[in-house]
């Protein structure tokens, strides 16, 4: 048995383009869950933006 599946709909692959993925779509599927695990801050409120003063300061150069 050396026919892998897709992860995301476990459809056979027919292509090695996309692996482990069989199409691009389901290669973003797992892209889009993995920056959403990666990223996210599980009990942290986003509203604490005045920490971040937005950009570098232009008078410093
Ligand atoms: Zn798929």
């Amino acid at each position: 048995m050396s026919q892998k599946k897709c992860p995301i709909c476990s459809a056979p692959l027919t292509t090695a383009e996309f692996k482990p993925f069989c199409s691009k779509r389901c290669a973003d599927v797992d892209l889009s869950r993995w920056l959403k695990g990666g990223y996210a801050i599980p009990g942290r409120p986003s509203d604490q933006a005045d920490e971040v003063p937005g950009g570098p300061d232009p008078s410093d150069a």
